[in-house]
């Protein structure tokens, strides 16, 4: 059966929502005005039952109207949010439509409601100020299929009833409650450590008029808006400490990109022509985004939708405030929380004041990510329940260099973090004047430290850091911030840029290690069951030789004579190897042929990353020339332990005796081919985990920026003969605590804080 309003047409839902308006902004009770509300939209939807669930406090939804169920129910019918069909709508902030209702899992059944007649059912939440404030919910006796059209009629007739509920339920919920001291964790994405007031972005914009009078002035109003939004960007990107070439320039580039794309304003004038007004058709529009972006994983695609809701919220700010700024005043020293941020939010902020960011989603890719990075705040991403635990003006510490965050801390966690600050200030002072020293041991082991680098702001490390070149240059990035792929000339740019950075140093870039963990919007995904073990890396890139060649070729264009090293990712037979190097030879001829000047030291190397890479090792030395152990992936694979997994975080240590023994041998095994071994998984930048590298015999080790200077202090302070020789025979005992133990003997023979247990 097909039942329902058949047309939808703007002037039909116009004259509803005028009729809704009406209802809603007269002179009756609260009680009287939903009463009327819930009979005409079920007369309008053609429904048999129309309700309104009210949220009554932090956790329970009341029915306050209904038209079809029994009449008794009404105020007597509970329910917790997250229980039953309209919990599960308000805890998940999304509607629902079902044609057999009592078959869902979550339906709970109320016998005073009489609802077991109904099949078919249809809920939106109806929201406030960006909370959820009640559910508005149509029931069929018939079992039938709601048209997409017929949930945003529904939708948009929860935002006039919201005009309303809105000021009801506010009163309801108000926290009033003594908040205690918390603590949420999640992930570094830039370190760091930064005290202050939180402030919460996208302050609750609430929309007075949701009904247009006089759609014409709605979409000049709209117009006028989305105008001056475009200047502002403009002025917001045109910062002077933005200035400087990088990632983030491509970002904000991006950004204005979107917001220049016609399509949802078109969406929102649409809206305008069903009857909204200005700010509550791009309301809707961001709703309808925010839908999209929970249904979809695909990283690129997130972060448009991220850039769009920015973009979104800015043009309800400067329609709802015409002057556009924050309600809340902002703190002088300010920890910035958010769901999601794009980075021209980011900049909206006094950089002077802002300390630090608190993202409850992200990504080290993440755009904001890389602004942020840019400009040295520290960022914790996914930390989730943070916008639920902080409230304006809370103060809050956050510890990026721990992934975690102290909201409401006590005064000792406070005392804590200001004796924290001075060490680091003081640590970082040490580490800026050991700079130029060398990583020497104490019996005069020499240690070279590299950096991993993957952002053009990164180059300018090697110069605060002392570090002796690039062990790592992750090449993804330019690739993942692009939705095409970028051509020959601007990868030639963007390597051009490094080895200007470099100003002469090493560099080892690392070939496209597309999939897995990085995902690459302009690059087909493998739909495998285990995408890190499947069709990724330099597996696709020998697939598809021109993608290889084109970055060999930007890379020889920009070197024009200057040396370089190159490795492979992922490799797993000498085949591969010998295939990739095929390729690298057939470009530098290319390169020859057409006059470009080639060094003759350029060096090729794989990445040991793959077991079967170690049980091959010997045969795959005689064709490289150096390797390097990712020993990220290795671990991963090792330890059959999915590196990006929280759970698994911790678990399995690559400081037990049997990952410490296949590093051993990989190691040994080079030393006697004569081939130069680097390792540039997280390890190498642990000061425990580098000494224990440096006591196995590795003599290169290649970390992030913030690692070097630790590492560098480790190691100078550092015997390596008794670590040595204590991991010697603990492996050959295959002990089982092995990663306690270390910590032990590191602690009793060189840990700074008891320098008289120094070895001599
Ligand atoms: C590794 O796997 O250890 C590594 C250095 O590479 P990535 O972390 O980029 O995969
Ligand atoms: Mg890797």
């Amino acid at each position: 059966m097909q039942s329902g309003r058949q047309s939808d047409g703007p002037d039909i839902t116009r004259r509803m929502l005028s009729r809704l308006r009406d209802v809603m902004s007269g002179a009756d009770s609260t009680q009287d005005r939903l009463d009327q509300c819930v009979r005409i939209i079920a007369a309008d939807l053609e429904t048999e039952v129309c309700s309104i669930y009210v949220r009554r406090d932090a956790e329970l939804l009341e029915l306050f109207a209904t038209e079809g169920l029994n009449a008794a129910a009404v105020h007597q019918t509970k329910l917790r949010i997250g229980e039953g069909l309209i919990g599960d709508i308000a805890s998940h902030d999304r509607p629902l439509s079902l044609n057999d209702a009592q078959s869902h899992p979550n339906f709970a059944y109320r016998p005073e409601t009489g609802e077991d007649v109904y099949q078919s059912f249809m809920g939106v939440p109806i929201r406030h100020a960006g909370l959820v404030v009640g559910v508005l919910a149509v029931q069929n006796r018939m079992a039938r299929r709601y048209r997409d059209e017929e949930i945003e009629t529904l939708e948009t007739f929860s935002m006039v009833l919201a005009e309303v509920l809105g000021r009801v339920v506010a009163d309801a919920v108000g926290d009033g409650q003594a908040r205690a001291p918390m603590r949420v964790s999640g992930m570094v994405i830039v370190d760091g450590l930064a005290m202050g007031q939180a402030y919460l972005h996208q302050p609750r914009i609430i929309i007075q008029r949701v009904v247009a009078e006089n759609p014409e002035q709605e979409i000049t109003r709209l117009d006028a808006a989305v105008a001056s939004m475009h200047l502002a960007l403009d002025a917001l990107f045109a910062a002077a400490d933005l200035a400087a070439a990088g990632e983030h320039r491509e970002v904000l580039e991006t950004f204005r990109m979107v917001a220049r794309d016609t399509g949802w304003i078109a969406r929102a004038r649409e809206a305008i022509v069903g009857g909204l007004t200005a700010e509550a058709a791009v309301e809707k529009v961001q709703n309808d985004l925010r839908k999209r972006y929970a249904a979809i994983s695909d990283p690129y695609l997130r972060e448009r939708l991220a850039d769009l809701d920015d973009l979104t919220n800015r043009l309800l700010l400067q329609l709802v405030h015409d002057e556009g700024g924050p309600l809340f005043p902002q703190p002088a020293e300010m920890i910035l929380v958010a769901r999601s941020l794009g980075p021209a939010d980011l900049l909206d902020y006094d950089r002077q004041r802002m300390r630090g960011l608190v993202l409850e989603e992200g990504a080290a890719t993440a755009h904001v990510a890389i602004v942020a990075g840019a400009l040295g705040i520290p960022v914790l991403g996914r930390a989730s329940g943070a916008l639920n635990a902080i409230e304006n003006g809370d103060q809050v510490i956050l510890d990026a260099d721990h992934g975690q965050v102290f909201i409401r801390p006590s005064a000792p966690v406070q005392e804590q973090f200001n004796q924290s600050a001075v060490v680091r200030q003081a640590q970082q002072n040490r580490y800026r004047a050991a700079r130029s020293l060398p990583a020497v041991s104490q019996d005069g082991v020499d240690v070279t430290l590299s950096l991993n680098a993957g952002l053009l702001i990164d180059l300018a490390n090697l110069e605060l850091t002392g570090a002796a070149g690039i062990g790592l240059y992750r090449t993804e990035v330019p690739f993942m911030v692009r939705a095409d792929y970028p051509d020959v000339t601007a990868q030639r740019d963007i390597y051009n840029r490094i080895f200007e950075g470099v100003g002469g140093r090493p560099v080892v870039f690392r070939t496209l290690d597309a999939g897995g963990d990085k995902r690459i919007q302009s690059l087909a995904e493998d739909d495998a069951e285990n995408p890190a073990m499947g069709w990724r890396s330099i597996r696709m890139a020998l697939d598809r030789p021109s993608m290889l060649r084109q970055q060999l070729r930007a890379m020889l264009l920009a070197a024009a004579g200057r040396p370089f090293s190159v490795m492979f990712p992922m490799i797993t037979s000498v085949d591969e190897f010998t295939a990739a190097r095929g390729i690298f030879d057939l470009e530098c001829r290319r390169a020859a042929e057409r006059g470009l000047a080639v060094s003759d030291q350029l060096k090729l190397g794989a990445m040991i990353e793959v077991p079967a890479a170690v049980w091959g090792l010997d045969a795959l030395l005689a064709e490289t020339d150096f390797v390097s152990v990712g020993s990220n992936d290795l671990a991963q694979f090792f330890f059959a332990a999915d590196r990006g997994s929280q759970r698994l975080a911790g678990r399995f240590s690559p400081l037990s005796a049997p990952f410490l023994s296949v590093l051993s041998d990989i190691e040994q095994r080079c030393r006697r081919a004569g081939v130069p071994v680097t390792v540039c998984g997280e390890m190498a930048g642990k000061p425990l985990a580098a000494a224990a590298l440096v006591a196995l015999g590795y003599r290169r080790l290649s970390m992030t920026a913030s690692a070097i200077g630790p590492v560098k202090e480790a190691i100078r302070n550092l015997h390596v003969g008794p670590l040595q020789g204590f991991l010697s025979d603990a492996l050959a005992r295959r002990d089982r605590h092995l990663p306690t133990r270390i910590q032990q003997f590191y602690d009793d023979h060189f840990s700074l804080v008891d320098k008289s247990k120094k070895v001599n």
